[in-house]
């Protein structure tokens, strides 16, 4: 069921439901009042009646003549007059005895003084009456007629009141409900317009500082943020396909060339060489590629376990002389290792690998001397990396740039290189809840800073 008929619903049934407590007690509280009244007002009429008899000597023939051509016998009240031994003094009509005084009854009233209750429509009321120091049992039995149709009438009125007011209730529930949704459902018709090559397009904000606009509001940043990334991984993949590019078009041209004609053996080898070097060009982008990929992961899927970061680095520094043999890295550890514990840290060893082999190759290639050195300082809750080199240094203007992928500075020709290797450093740093903060000078060197909290 849409929102829209169930606060329709709601809202109509909760008023609805005020509304008929709020008439029925009208009605019931009339009614009462109409049922009281009219037993006040048959003992005054049955008083008068006994007044008449004891004080002014109406005679009773003329007071039964009276009740029996009244228009209408069931509301002219019925008067009967015992004494207290139950002996009848005078009654209105006892052909008609609308309603039979039984010995029973008027027990009760002697007992009582005074009973009230009903018979159908009838309203009977029996009390005592003293009169000249003798006491009377007398009855009076009628039908409000007149109160009883003023009483249905009223009901009537009530009943059909209520019907059109839970009519328009219902009405007017619609249309706000409606007006209250109207920008959902605004929002709903923007949001089905938007798609992968329209993410530019907003939902409609409204006046701004109700809670749909806030709605609104945070959806649109969403969006803000969504389409950044979008644009993001768009410009990421021209990246790559422009870096593979670059590679795979000097090969083929050297295969080209080479094919183009028979030439001698030394040639083909040389070609072959160029080729091979390309190719691993390749294999090492689309490494770093795939490293990139799982550096990005969601930090809940990497496996991490408590290292040691001096066997990380140790293995890393491993690694790039077993590529680069002519590289020099010395790897100094700024005070005795004394706690062990200093230099664990919860994390994942092929990554953290995977940044210091970037950091140590940087470092290496950046320099005419093709050295660069690794100082380790630890403290009890921190560990701090320092990949220090004396090399070409970084520029002012691409210092703030390096960590975007594929970023290359104005010393790139120094090195080869793809522009990835830093930002997947930075990436798997972060990954670490480590940080990395880059101090360089032209000319003279630059220092890579790394921070890791203790596991
Ligand atoms: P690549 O080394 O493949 O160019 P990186 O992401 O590793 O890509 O580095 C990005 C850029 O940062 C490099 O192109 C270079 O301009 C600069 N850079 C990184 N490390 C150093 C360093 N140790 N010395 C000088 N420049 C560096």
């Amino acid at each position: 069921m849409k929102i829209r008929t169930r606060l329709t619903f709601l809202f109509s049934g909760i008023t609805a439901a005020i509304l008929l407590l709020l008439v029925t007690a009208i009605y019931i509280s009339y009614a009462r009042d109409r049922e009281d009244d009219y037993y006040k007002n048959l003992r005054q009429q049955a008083v008068t009646k006994a007044n008449l008899l004891f004080d002014a000597g109406i005679d009773p023939h003329v007071l039964q003549l009276i009740y029996r051509n009244s228009s209408s016998t069931l509301s002219q009240e019925e008067v009967a007059i015992y004494d207290t031994d139950l002996h009848l003094l005078y009654h209105d009509a006892v052909d008609i005895d609308k309603v039979k005084e039984t010995p029973g009854m008027l027990e009760k009233i002697k007992q009582q003084k005074e009973i009230v209750f009903k018979q159908d429509q009838l309203q009977v009321v029996g009390f005592t009456y003293s009169h000249q120091n003798k006491t009377y049992l007398i009855t009076a039995v009628a039908e409000d007629e007149y109160g009883l149709a003023r009483l249905r009438n009223l009901g009537y009125i009530l009943a059909f009141s209520y019907l059109i007011a839970v009519l328009c209730i219902i009405i007017a529930a619609r249309f706000f409900a409606r007006k209250a949704l109207k920008p959902v459902s605004d929002m709903v018709d923007r949001v089905e317009e938007i798609t992968a090559t329209n993410l530019d397009l907003r939902v409609p904000e409204g006046n701004g500082t109700d809670e749909m606009a806030e709605l609104a509001i945070t959806f649109n940043q969403m969006l803000d943020r969504l389409e950044q990334s979008f644009d993001a991984q768009k410009q990421f993949v021209s990246n790559i396909s422009h870096e593979l590019r670059t590679p795979l078009t000097a090969m083929m041209a050297e295969l080209e060339i080479s094919a183009s004609r028979e030439r001698p053996a030394a040639e083909y080898l040389q070609s072959m060489h160029h080729a091979i070097s390309d190719a691993r060009q390749l294999v090492k982008l689309s490494n770093s590629l795939l490293d990139l990929a799982k550096a990005s992961y969601d930090p809940a899927e990497i496996n991490f376990k408590p290292m040691r970061l001096d066997e990380l680095l140790m293995e890393a520094r491993d690694e790039v002389l077993k590529a680069f043999p002519f590289y020099r890295i010395n790897v100094n550890f700024e005070e005795p290792q004394e706690e062990e514990d200093y230099l664990s840290v919860e994390g994942n060893a092929y990554l953290l690998k995977v940044a210091f082999v970037n950091l140590m190759e940087n470092g290496c290639k950046f320099s005419a001397s093709h050295e660069m050195g690794v100082v380790v300082t630890w403290f009890k809750e921190y560990t701090i990396l320092r990949f220090i080199d004396d090399g070409v240094g970084i520029s002012k203007q691409d210092l703030p740039n390096i960590f975007t992928p594929f970023y290359r500075g104005g010393n790139g020709q120094y090195a080869d290189g793809n522009g990835i290797g830093l930002s997947l450093a930075a990436r798997i740093v972060k990954l670490h809840k480590g940080t990395i903060s880059v101090v360089s000078k032209v000319g003279q060197g630059t220092t890579f800073t790394v921070e890791f909290t203790h596991v």
